[in-house]
């Protein structure tokens, strides 16, 4: 990150006589007022004083700084924005005074700014209880770009991180805190999780969630101090709870305990301050003295302060509108005031849709609540609805926030429901959906910028804008928190369509093709590296989207280890360490055993190394043997020595080939009619690391009894007495299919023709993450099945691509090595791993493990690891 240097000026000198318009505060609220004001239309002269040293940015996104690290792209300003005679911004120059008679303001540069209108965008300051120890080095708050660098510092060498304050906020800080690389902690005095948003069910549902992913939530627990030595600084918190006090050891600490209006200058400057604080002004956003207004966080508006950037824009345009009547001599309100928002919020927290609408709270006399809670696949859904069951008041959403888009522009429009509560909740039940088509025009549906369905659906037929990013272009929706996203493009769609005209499938903002498309340019153009292909074809830098869809192409097109240059950066989480990443951060390790068979003198092997590093074995659904709880610097050693007993990666964490299952066959089994085991062994040999658009699993059974359960496979073989029978398209999981059969009593060389066409037919022609279940219903037309039609292409070769498709795979299979061996051959590889080597003796106290049956597992910290032996390590 780049600091920038005190006292920046960025623009050009003032010039001309008009009207002074000095803003304090450089913020999201403060920018949209700056662009709403036409301050290049020479009418005003504006000044802006911003104590942060970078021009404003896009706090809403602020975590995403930890994954792309890129501030720039997170600037808010315009380029250009700044570069005019009639606005200044002067970076670092906070605002220390307010002369409100003199009509001046002294900066922390010793400087004074005259006004005609001053307007107060000062934003909030995180509230940070005055607990013992509050001050210690390794205590932050979360709030600017700078406290993620100094998060990012301390976090280097910490291995647990604690957040105070199960909000929003607070949620958000814990997956920053996990996110690099830390056990995560978080510590809320209420009852619930995100109190002020969640009903109790969906705080519990929400908890179970945030909890499988290893992050620790301590409900009803009060901090009492944070512990620090002189030396470490903080080394824990000291917290209690019904079970009276207690320790958590932790290196780094995150103060998440609500905001509070930055009103200080405002209340010296004597103007009126809100009771519970924020500077009060009326519906035009003028404070206590008209000369002043204060927008965004700051203000205390219809009685409070609004702590969503959503209504702040609101309050940047009535501000801006009123501020240039008056330049116009119009003292007399101008347009609609700030009357209050709609709070509803979507966010992904820790990996969980979480949305919370309207009244979600049913407060409104009479409202009825309907509820859905599956503890199964933790999802709760709650949607309130006035007395009468006509109008939608608000709702809860965890696990699944799919309703949302629908939800929330009904419940603020007030409509009637234009149809069932259940087809909004669940789509899938075959009840008619309510899409967007069935919402009035006035339904806001980006609430962070108040643009109405009308506004999107006018921008498309009016202006032609015809995809996400020209809507955010015309109208701003979309460009804050961005949940309105998947709103605006199902809008966009049904618009054209409406039109006749054919809908955008883009992979994401930075290529304008589906992964279909993608795989046929590459292949047909012969690229071969990402930054050629984004030049050639795509835009901007890339993404999580597109980056791993790019890395499984090439490596079908132009096999490469998954760590060789370029192709490190662009791999999923696990396969970038070639490890499945486990809830208490540790790794699992999973050695390839080829139709689940193993020698003796293996198994002794994987036994070792196991008991040689503490690992927890499991056999898997899989047929193979897990190893949990390695860390990221043992992985190379654990791999040298399985390697060194003949093993290879089993690539449990790619989306590549898993196991082919088998069972016993007619080796042993006295009912097998084929050698199940052996064609299993060949098969996995055959199509191992072949990376796909998801995971692939297969498995062979010696007979029809089916005992390898081959018919929920992506591909599974059945024997017959005539040979084999192939079934295409299965799959367990969530959303079981029984697979098809797709060719009958074939010999061993035709079926594996047949698998080696439909395995690489669904690798060229399968969208992102689309398993073969999917695909293969997608294939369905008018005219046949997508299994006719598989059928057509892979035994009847109708397209004429079955040559094409054996020979990719002979490819694969040919440029077959094991990446775990290549990467302990090369010290540039293996690199990755050596910023955690020689780490026992940092290793972390919280992974700590716990007697389970004959083996362990990782002890749950607050209740498993006894508070007197983590006090130990506090002075
Ligand atoms: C991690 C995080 C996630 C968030 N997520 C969401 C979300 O999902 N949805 C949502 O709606 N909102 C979210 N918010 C809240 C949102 O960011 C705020 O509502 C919004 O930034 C408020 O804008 P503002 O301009 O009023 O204040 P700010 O953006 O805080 O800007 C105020 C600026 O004024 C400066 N300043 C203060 N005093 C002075 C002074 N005396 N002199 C000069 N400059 C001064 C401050 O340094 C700051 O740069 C989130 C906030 C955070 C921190
Ligand atoms: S599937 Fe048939 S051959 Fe295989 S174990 Fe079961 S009964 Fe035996």
């Amino acid at each position: 990150m780049s600091i920038h240097a005190r006292e920046t000026v960025v623009g050009q000198p003032i010039e001309g006589l008009a009207p002074r318009v000095l803003v304090i505060g450089h913020g999201m609220v403060a920018q949209r007022f700056l662009e709403l004001i036409d301050v290049h239309a020479g009418l005003l002269c504006v000044d802006v004083l911003s104590e942060e040293p970078r021009p404003a940015y896009d706090r809403v996104g602020l975590s995403n700084y930890f994954v792309h690290g890129d501030e720039q792209s997170m600037s808010l300003a315009p380029e250009g924005f700044f570069e005019s005679p009639h606005i200044r911004l002067h970076l670092d120059e906070s605002a220390v005074s307010i002369d409100r008679e003199q009509r001046t303001v002294l900066t922390s540069e010793g400087r004074e700014f005259s006004y005609d209108t001053l307007v107060l965008a000062m934003g909030s300051a995180p509230f940070v209880p005055s607990v013992p120890g509050v001050n210690a080095e390794g205590v932050f708050v979360y709030r600017t770009l700078d406290d993620l660098e100094l998060i990012r510092a301390r976090a280097q060498g910490a291995r647990t991180g604690v957040v105070i304050g199960g909000g929003l906020l607070g949620l958000e800080a814990a997956n920053a805190v996990s996110s690099l690389g830390l056990t995560a902690h978080v510590v809320e005095l209420a009852e619930r999780l995100m109190p002020a948003q969640l009903d109790l069910g969906g705080a519990t549902m929400l908890r179970r969630r945030i909890e499988e992913m290893g992050i620790e939530v301590h409900l009803s627990t009060q901090t009492q101090r944070i512990l620090e030595t002189e030396a470490e600084g903080v080394v824990g918190l000291e917290v209690s709870d019904v079970d009276g006090p207690r320790v958590i050891v932790a290196e780094l600490v995150v103060v998440s305990a609500g905001i509070r209006p930055r009103d200080a200058l405002a209340r010296e400057a004597g103007l009126e301050i809100g009771e519970r604080g924020g500077v009060v002004v009326d519906p035009w956003c003028r404070t206590s003295d008209p000369a002043v207004f204060a927008i965004g966080e700051v203000a205390c508006a219809v009685g409070k302060t609004w702590g969503l950037v959503a209504p702040g824009y609101q309050m940047a345009q009535v501000a801006a509108r009123q501020i240039k009547a008056m330049t116009e001599g119009l003292e007399a309100e101008t347009g609609d005031g700030f009357l209050g928002a709609d709070m509803s919020t979507k966010l992904k927290l820790l990996g969980v849709d979480v949305a919370s609408i309207g009244d979600a709270h049913a407060a409104e006399v009479g409202a009825l609540e309907l509820t859905w809670s599956d503890p199964v696949t933790h999802i709760y859904k709650k949607v309130v609805v006035s007395d009468d069951g006509l109008r939608v008041l608000g709702a809860v959403l965890v696990g699944d926030a799919d309703a949302y888009d629908s939800l929330r522009p009904i419940a603020a429009s007030g409509v009637e429901l234009p149809g069932s509560v259940e087809a909004l909740l669940f789509p899938a039940t075959g009840a008619i959906g309510i899409g967007p088509n069935a919402l009035p025009d006035s339904a806001a549906v980006c609430s962070c910028n108040n643009i109405s369905k009308g506004e999107i659906t006018g921008a498309v037929v009016d202006l032609g804008a015809c995809d996400v990013a020209a809507i955010k272009a015309c109208t701003r929706a979309g460009t804050s928190c961005g949940s309105c996203v998947p709103m605006i493009q199902s809008l966009v769609h049904s618009t054209l369509e409406r039109q006749g005209i054919t809908v955008d499938k883009s992979l994401c903002e930075h290529f304008a093709y589906t992964r279909r498309e993608l795989f046929d340019i590459i292949r047909v153009r012969q690229l071969t590296k990402f930054s050629q292909i984004i030049r050639e074809i795509g835009q901007g830098g890339g993404c999580d989207i597109c980056k791993p869809v790019i890395a499984s192409i090439l490596s079908t097109q132009a096999p490469a280890h998954v760590l060789e240059g370029e192709n490190a950066t662009l791999q999923d989480t696990n396969d970038h360490v070639m490890a499945n990443l486990q809830r208490n951060g540790t790794y699992s390790v999973v050695p390839r055993l080829p139709g689940g068979e193993v020698t003796p003198e293996g198994l002794i092997a994987i036994g070792e190394i196991a008991r040689d590093f503490g690992l927890y074995t499991k056999v898997t659904g899989g047929q193979r043997i897990d190893m949990f709880g390695a860390r990221l610097d043992q992985l190379p050693e654990i791999w040298r020595r399985l390697v060194a007993h003949g093993f290879e990666s089993g690539h449990a964490y790619g989306k590549s080939l898993r196991t082919v299952k088998s069972c016993v066959g007619s080796d042993w089994c006295r009912y097998g009619v084929q050698d199940s085991v052996g064609l299993a062994v060949e098969l996995e040999l055959r199509y191992r690391g072949l990376r796909s658009p998801h995971k692939l699993k297969s498995a062979v059974s010696g007979c029809a009894r089916e005992c390898a359960e081959a018919q929920s496979k992506d591909f599974g073989v059945i024997a017959t007495e005539k040979g084999w029978n192939l079934y295409v398209g299965g799959n367990g999981g969530m959303r079981p299919r029984h697979a098809d059969l797709l060719a009958s009593d074939l010999d061993t060389s035709t079926l594996i023709r047949y698998i080696d066409r439909y395995l690489m037919y669904y690798v060229r022609t399968a969208e992102r993450l689309q398993r073969t279940s999917v695909w293969l219903e997608s294939l369905t037309s008018a005219e046949e099945s997508g299994l006719a039609h598989l059928q057509r292409v892979i035994i009847e070769d109708a397209l004429g691509l079955g040559d094409e498709l054996e020979a990719d795979m002979a490819r694969h299979v040919g440029s077959y090595a094991d990446e775990w061996a290549q990467t302990l051959e090369d010290p540039e590889k293996l690199a990755r791993f050596r910023t955690f080597l020689n780490s026992e003796e940092n290793a972390d106290p919280l992974i700590q493990y716990v007697p389970n049956r004959a083996q362990h597992r990782p002890a749950v910290v607050s209740v498993e690891i006894p508070s007197r032996d983590l006090t130990e390590v506090v002075v």
